[in-house]
C-alpha cells in the first residue's frame, strides 16, 4: 500500500531510432524492469509509471506534453538506456511543467568483464548516453534533482523517494486553499507577507474570513455533535478532573469540542486545507481554538497561529510529504534556551498550538488560563515531544523572494521534568551546537515559528524548495558561521539578478 499511492511519476527512457530493432526492444524490455523493480520499492510513496521509450523529438514532446496535463502525475524521471541526441529534448523538455529527476544508472550493476563485447557496450550507454542528456538539461538552466547509482541500490531508491514526496508537495501547494480568521497579530513582521507572491510562487490561495463566519457557526452545532466529540477526547487523552463528567470546567470541554466541531465543518465544506487564527481577534468566540487546532494539526491539517499563514501552509505541505512516516510533525516556536554550556538546549513550545502527533507518550487534556487574548482558559493538550533526529523549517518573504531554511536538530527528553508547564513542548539540541545554529539562523532572518519534523529530512524540504523555485538554507552539522555568510551574500546576488528585468 502506497501512502501517496494515489499520485503517479512517470519514467520516461530516451534513445533513438538509429538503433535497430533488437536493441530497442530490449530497451524497452530492461527499463520495464527498473520501472517495476521501482514501483515495488517502499521507499517510493507513488506509482512509479513506465512509458514507451521516446526515440525522436515528436515523441519526447508529446510524452512531456501529457505529463505536464496529467492530473495525476507529480514528476517525471528520465533516463537514457542508449545515447539520445539532446537537441531532440529541447522542445520537450521546454514544455514540461512538472519537477524533473534525472536518474543516471545502468540496467546491469555489473560489467561482464569476461564476456562484454560490442553489442553489450552498444547497449548500456548510459555513461555517455546521460551526459548527452544532463548537457542540455545544465543549458536549458532545468531545475531538476540529479541521482546517480544502481537502480537497485536503497540509497538510490530512498532519493528518488525523498523527491517524489516532495514532488506531492508541490501539487498540494499548488492546489491549497488556507482560510483566515482575522489578521496577522500587530506590528509582527515575519508573520506578514505577500499573498499574491505566495500564489505565484507555490500556487495556494489564501483568503481571510470573518471570525464571525466561525462564531456563528460555533453556535449552530448540535449538542448531540459535542457530545460524541467529547467522547472522543476522554477515549484519547488523559483528561484532567476539572474537565470530567460533574467537573468546574466541563462546560468548557463542551466549548472547546464545540470549536473543533464547527472549525471541522467549515474546512471541510471550504475545502480548506490550512487555517491561520488569532488571539487578537477573537469575537463571539469564548475561548481560543486550542484542541482543537491541535486535532486539525494531528489530522494533516496546516496550522499557523498569530495569522502565520506562511507557516501553516508549510505545516500543511510537510504533513503531505511526510504522509505514511513515522514521526509527526507540528507547528512550532522556539520559546526560550537552557544556555548551561554543558548542554544547551531550546524548549519549543507554543501558547496551546502543538500538534500531539510529535509525542510518542500519553496525552493529557488540560485546562489552565491563557496570559493574552483576553477570552476564558482554553482546552489544551499537553505532552513531551519523543526523542530523535528532527528538523525545524520555516518560510520567511524577503521582501522580493521567499526564503526556506532548516535547522537539523536532535530532540532530546527534558533535563527534568517540566510538571508546570500546561502546553505540548519539545526540547532540542539544534546541529552543529547551539550558538552557530542560533546565529546563522538570526543572520538569515529566520522566523520564531517553524514546522518541526521528526518524520521527514531537510532533503524533501530542499527538493521542494528547488521544484518551487525558493531560495533553501541548510543549517547542519558542517554549518560554518562563515561559510553561512558567504552563502547568504551569494544568494543575495544571485536571485537579485535571477529575478531579471520585471
Ligand atoms: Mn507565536
Amino acid at each position: 500500500m502506497k501512502a501517496l499511492g494515489e499520485f503517479e511519476i512517470w519514467f520516461l527512457t530516451g534513445s533513438q531510432d538509429l538503433y535497430g530493432e533488437d536493441t530497442l526492444r530490449q530497451v524497452a524490455e530492461n527499463s520495464e524492469v527498473i520501472v517495476a523493480g521501482l514501483d515495488e520499492s517502499d521507499a517510493i510513496p507513488v506509482r512509479v509509471v513506465w512509458k514507451p521509450v521516446v526515440k525522436n523529438p515528436e515523441a519526447i514532446l508529446s510524452a512531456c506534453i501529457e505529463a505536464s496535463a496529467s492530473g495525476k502525475c507529480v514528476g517525471v524521471i528520465v533516463w537514457m538506456h542508449t545515447f539520445s541526441p539532446a537537441r531532440m529534448w529541447i522542445a520537450g523538455l521546454q514544455a514540461l511543467t512538472k519537477p524533473l529527476l534525472h536518474l543516471h544508472t545502468q540496467f546491469n550493476r555489473d560489467l561482464p568483464w569476461t564476456e562484454i563485447d560490442m553489442d553489450f557496450m552498444n547497449l548500456n550507454q548510459a555513461a555517455h548516453g546521460d551526459r548527452e542528456f544532463a548537457h542540455i538539461e545544465a543549458r536549458l538552466g532545468l531545475s531538476r534533482k540529479t541521482v546517480a547509482g544502481h537502480w537497485q541500490e536503497q540509497r538510490v531508491q530512498d532519493r528518488i523517494g525523498i523527491w517524489s514526496r516532495a514532488a506531492c508537495g508541490l501539487y498540494e501547494a499548488k492546489h491549497l486553499k488556507l482560510a483566515r480568521f482575522g489578521d496577522n497579530m500587530r506590528n509582527v513582521a515575519v508573520t506578514e507577507g505577500d499573498k499574491v507572491s505566495a500564489q505565484m510562487q507555490f500556487g495556494v490561495s489564501v483568503n481571510g474570513f470573518g471570525v464571525g463566519d466561525l462564531s456563528d457557526a460555533v453556535r449552530a452545532v448540535a449538542d448531540a455533535k459535542v457530545d460524541d466529540l467529547v467522547q472522543v477526547y476522554e477515549a484519547s487523552y488523559n483528561v484532567a478532573p476539572s474537565l470530567r463528567v460533574g467537573g468546574s470546567d466541563r462546560e468548557s470541554l463542551r466549548e472547546a469540542a464545540r470549536i473543533e466541531v464547527a472549525l471541522r465543518e467549515f474546512m471541510t465544506a471550504g475545502g480548506f486545507g490550512a487555517i491561520t487564527d488569532t488571539f487578537e481577534n477573537l469575537d463571539g468566540l469564548k475561548q481560543l481554538p486550542g484542541i482543537a487546532a491541535q486535532r486539525l494539526m494531528a489530522d494533516g491539517y496546516g496550522f499557523g497561529a498569530e495569522g502565520d499563514w506562511k507557516t501553516a501552509v508549510m505545516v500543511r505541505l510537510v504533513k503531505v510529504m511526510a504522509k505514511g512516516l513515522p514521526g509527526g510533525t507540528s507547528f512550532m516556536e522556539d520559546y526560550t534556551y537552557h544556555l548551561d554550556p554543558a548542554g544547551p538546549k531550546v524548549l519549543g513550545a507554543h501558547m496551546l498550538e502543538v500538534c500531539p502527533s510529535i509525542s510518542d507518550k500519553q496525552v493529557s487534556c488540560e485546562i489552565h488560563p491563557l496570559s493574552i487574548g483576553g477570552k476564558s482558559d482554553p482546552v489544551r493538550l499537553v505532552f513531551d515531544a519523543g526523542p530523535g533526529p528532527a528538523i525545524v523549517t520555516a518560510l520567511m518573504d524577503m521582501g522580493d523572494r521567499f526564503r526556506i531554511v532548516v535547522n537539523e536538530i536532535d530532540l532530546v527528553a527534558p533535563d527534568k521534568p517540566m510538571a508546570k508547564l500546561p502546553v505540548g513542548r519539545a526540547v532540542w539540541q539544534p546541529r552543529p551546537n547551539l550558538a552557530t545554529a542560533t546565529e546563522t539562523w538570526l543572520m538569515s532572518g529566520g522566523s520564531h515559528h517553524t514546522v518541526l519534523s521528526r518524520a521527514v529530512g531537510a532533503e524533501v524540504i530542499a527538493d521542494f524548495a528547488e521544484m518551487a523555485g525558493v531560495e533553501f538554507l541548510l543549517i547542519d552539522a558542517d554549518t560554518t558561521v562563515a561559510s553561512f555568510k558567504k552563502e547568504l551574500r551569494w544568494n543575495e546576488a544571485y536571485y537579485h539578478l535571477a529575478r531579471g528585468l520585471r
